[in-house]
């Protein structure tokens, strides 16, 4: 399997299809923060947001892992969702998945990440060998760190493209 290829792809993280999910055994699901449950210069998620992770909360265990440091809109995100959050996750690295996995004795199999970067969450979660669902990036804006991923990301595109393997827009899953 190629690494940067996710095993779900949809537009935004209301058209995944969580019921898919529960039924492969996920337990845990792992959302990214910036452009992906906010705008990276939002400081509160929407309302269907909200509601959508309240809903979540009954059926897994949900958790924000995101590679930012500072913690404030992370916490103020995490506080208004009402759920637990790993900050510094170092993706693609496993820093952040082991600190859930161990915690929560989890088994990979039961674990989820949901994130716009192919970069960071996509490859970190294959790597790790969890489930890994990718959506569009909610804003064009991004972090300044993330620049130098995005034009890996681009390259990256380019080439599964022409394998077949993933484009642009084009859901799966
Ligand atoms: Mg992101």
């Amino acid at each position: 399997m190629n690494k940067y290829v996710p095993k779900m792809y949809k537009k935004t993280i209301q058209d995944i299809e969580y019921d898919k999910l529960k039924k492969e055994n996920i337990k845990c699901l792992m959302f990214d923060l910036d452009n992906t449950l906010l705008k990276v210069h939002k400081e509160i998620p929407k309302k269907e947001t909200k509601d959508l992770i309240k809903k979540l909360k009954k059926e897994f265990k949900v958790f924000i892992i995101s590679n930012n440091c500072s913690s404030n809109r992370l916490k103020k995100t995490s506080e208004f969702l009402g759920v637990e959050f790993v900050k510094f996750a170092m993706k693609p690295l496993s820093r952040g998945f082991k600190k859930i996995k161990n915690k929560y004795n989890f088994t990979k199999s039961e674990m989820c990440i949901i994130g716009d970067q192919i970069m960071t969450d996509v490859l970190g979660g294959n790597r790790y060998g969890i489930y890994t669902v990718l959506v569009d990036p909610l804003s064009d804006k991004e972090l300044k760190v993330t620049g130098i991923n995005r034009f890996l990301e681009k390259r990256k595109l380019k080439e599964l493209g022409k394998l077949n393997l993933l484009k642009r827009g084009e859901y799966y899953g």
